[in-house]
């Protein structure tokens, strides 16, 4: 097997410089674990941004993928095929919603979501031609395709990249005068991430998303939750918007719909939504494909069969408890939902996260000053501790 160093010589000299990853290579992993070429074992923290709720490998989704690897893998939407219907069933019945369209990738459902809202003000809304607006987030993070990136406020995201899309209006996280000042009787959707994950973690004002919402019905906007990465029992919940009892019109998801398995993403809401499309308006090759609704069912009924959103709930108040009780000058604050926490420092947070994998513990810092602690929601209270113990080493260290 290649080593360390050598894989990652390998993959500066021929790959485009889009990430900066910590230096270290996975090449195995199992539950909360993974491990390096050489045979070092760390904890995973991260859990490739949400998408490893269920842990690494897990045994009845890897079933689930070779089962239906021996049968067939793609057919296209040319035809049916028969994981389709019953992914439908399942996750139409996890959200409560009438209708769901399959994509592969975060950033794909999110431009599936705009597209949707878009042709709902023009059909159903009566929106004029063109002129359909959609209202977004200040430190929002959609994904990296020209629509998310147009929805972006971050310039770094945008550099280069223009001309960006119209028809966006950003306001502040958490602002509802701003929300209600920024719609307009153009204004199809508000989309909004329920708890911002990229911007590092950040919880918005209780009552806000339920009074979006409500501000939302009156002026006939949908609410688009982006739940790609809070939503499947991340924050402690099935989806977060949960956190304040209600159901937004849209759910966009991703990442652990397939389990860390294979990519699958879909957006769901009733028909008088989602009725917008017909053949021809929207889709994509691998949208729906067998092998991501097979992996996609087995994911989700990892999730409701372990009870992970209750797991990650209780174990997110334990570990948070412990983290809060870290005595450190450099920590701003600590803040999360179930197993999804972010410790912000007063400098940049990479150094630490350097510090912890020679520990044993894979983190990445987000948004330059905050430390992501995320691990797959299967792990266990000793884990935790045995974590806790390492994160004390170096915060604590002067
Ligand atoms: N939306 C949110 C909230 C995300 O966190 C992400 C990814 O981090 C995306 C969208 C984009 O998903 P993907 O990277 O699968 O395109």
């Amino acid at each position: 097997m290649a080593k360390t160093k050598d894989v990652i010589e390998q993959t500066e000299k021929f790959g485009a410089r889009n990430y900066h990853p910590l230096p270290i290579v996975i090449s195995k992993a199992e539950g909360v674990w993974v491990e390096d070429p050489e045979g070092n074992k760390y904890m995973d923290m991260l859990s490739a941004y949400s998408a490893v709720n269920q842990g690494h490998r897990h045994p009845k989704i890897i079933q689930a993928l070779k089962d239906q690897a021996d049968r067939v893998t793609l057919t296209s939407r040319a035809f049916h095929n028969d994981q389709l219907g019953p992914w439908y069933e399942k996750i139409c019945k996890l959200t409560n919603k009438g209708m769901a369209l399959p994509m592969n990738t975060g950033a794909e459902a999110v431009e599936t979501a705009v597209k949707a809202a878009r042709r709902w003000a023009y059909f159903e809304k009566g929106v004029e031609e063109n002129q359909a607006e959609i209202i977004g987030c200040v430190g929002n993070f959609h994904g990296r395709t020209m629509t998310a990136v147009s929805l972006s406020s971050e310039e770094e995201y945008k550099k280069g990249f223009g001309p960006m899309l119209p028809g966006i209006k950003l306001v502040p996280y958490g602002d509802l005068n701003a929300l209600k000042e920024a719609i307009t009787p153009n204004t199809a959707a508000f989309l909004i991430e329920p708890i911002q994950g990229e911007a590092g973690i950040i919880i918005p004002p209780e009552g806000y998303l339920k009074k979006a919402y409500e501000l939302c019905k009156e002026h006939n906007v949908l609410f688009i939750a982006d739940e790609i990465q809070a939503g499947l029992a991340r924050s402690g919940k099935m989806f977060a918007c949960e956190w304040e009892g209600f159901e937004p019109d849209m759910y966009i998801l991703g990442k652990a719909l397939g389990g860390g398995v294979f990519p699958i993403s879909c957006v769901v809401a009733d028909k008088d939504i989602l009725g917008v499309f017909n053949p021809g308006s929207h889709g994509s090759t691998f949208g729906g494909n067998p092998m991501a609704c097979a992996v996609s069912i087995a994911a989700l009924d990892v999730l409701i069969e372990e009870k992970l959103a209750d797991r990650s709930l209780e174990l997110g108040e334990y570990f948070m408890g412990k983290l809060k009780g870290i005595t450190n000058p450099r920590i701003k604050g600590v803040r999360g939902r179930g197993l999804f926490i972010g410790v912000e420092l007063t400098e940049p947070a990479r150094k630490y996260c350097e510090q912890l994998k020679e520990e044993g513990l894979l983190c990445k810092e987000t948004h330059d000053t905050v430390i992501r602690f995320a691990p797959p929601l299967v792990i266990s209270k000793e884990e935790l501790d045995w974590a806790i113990e390492r994160i004390k080493k170096v915060l604590e260290k002067e």
